[in-house]
């Protein structure tokens, strides 16, 4: 979704609109981003205000089980025109209150990308299928969830673990 300066002279939109999802390879596939944003003139800055929400399709980051992950969230920003991509760092202005800051180049205001920035920022480090989610084991690869494996059991508290496993296989 691309709003023009133009566009934004004549008052503040309200748009809802659908975001590709072009940045989360390897991490998730799905979309789009449902999106809702009013966005308006404040000056020579543009100020936008939205929320979000998507279904993704992830794997388990401890078992890899395929899972659904419902992601929602919001965003307020306030957007500076700029030269280039990169803004040199003086340039920036940062506080406390207040909406973040980002930028913009040209006339165009390119909304995707600020959703799909706030969805990376909301994305959980771990994304996992539940939260007590065991794994997989180190040494055969059996997903744990579904029972204990048949490889003797590292006991960190005893050295004779692994001479108990081996004079005794079964006994795990
Ligand atoms: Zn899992
Ligand atoms: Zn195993």
């Amino acid at each position: 979704m691309e709003v023009s300066l133009s566009e934004l002279e004549k008052g503040p939109l309200d748009l809802e609109f659908e975001a590709p999802l072009t940045r989360l390879e390897g991490r998730a596939i799905g979309g789009p981003i449902r999106a809702w944003a009013r966005i308006e003139l404040k000056g020579e800055q543009v100020a936008l205000k939205g929320n979000y929400q998507v279904l993704l399709a992830c794997t388990c980051d401890r078992c890899t089980r395929p899972l659904e992950l419902p992601v929602t969230g919001e965003l307020e920003l306030l957007l500076v025109q700029s030269e280039s991509q990169e803004p040199a760092s003086d340039d920036q202005e940062f506080s406390l209150e207040g909406p973040d800051q980002d930028y913009f180049t040209g006339n165009q205001v390119l909304l995707d990308t600020y959703f799909e920035d706030q969805l990376i920022l909301d994305l959980p480090l771990q994304i996992l299928c539940q939260e007590e989610c065991l794994g997989l084991c180190g040494r055969c690869g059996g997903d744990l969830n579904l029972g204990q494996c048949t490889c003797p059991k590292w006991n960190p508290d005893s050295p004779f673990a692994v001479l108990k496993d081996l004079i005794n296989p079964k006994d795990s």
